[in-house]
Order: C-alpha cells, then sequence, then structure tokens
C-alpha cells in the first residue's frame, strides 16, 4: 500500500481558506473527500497517475460521486 500521500492532508478550502479534514477514502478508486473544518465545504479528490491528489470539484453535498 502507498500510503505515503495519505498522511499528508494538506489542504485549504476554496471558500474560507481553512484547513480540510478526511471525510471519506476510497483507495481502490483513487478518490477521496476532505471536508472542510469551519465552513463544512466538501472538497473532491482524484489521484491522478502519478498518485498525487488533485482537486476535482468542492461542493456543500458529500454524494457528487455516485452521480
Ligand atoms: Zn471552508
Amino acid at each position: 500500500m502507498s500510503e505515503k500521500n495519505a498522511r499528508t492532508y494538506s489542504g485549504k478550502c476554496v471558500d474560507c481558506g481553512s484547513s480540510l479534514e478526511l471525510y471519506e477514502v476510497d483507495f481502490t478508486k483513487g478518490r477521496r473527500i476532505m471536508q472542510c473544518t469551519r465552513c463544512g465545504l466538501y472538497h473532491f479528490y482524484k489521484k491522478d497517475f502519478f498518485g498525487k491528489w488533485k482537486l476535482v470539484k468542492a461542493g456543500r453535498v458529500s454524494d457528487l460521486w455516485r452521480k
């Protein structure tokens, strides 16, 4: 398992700039959801070819992936 990057949950909310905390992660699909600790905005990350987490979108609901 390559969880090297999993520990660096360094992200900033696109809305208010506060730090993010892990909400949900799916290593099988290479997806991760982070939530803002202040305003609760969800940030959707996807793993790219190099194993780096890339912010795809942000939204108020946590089930955007399931659509
Ligand atoms: Zn925020």
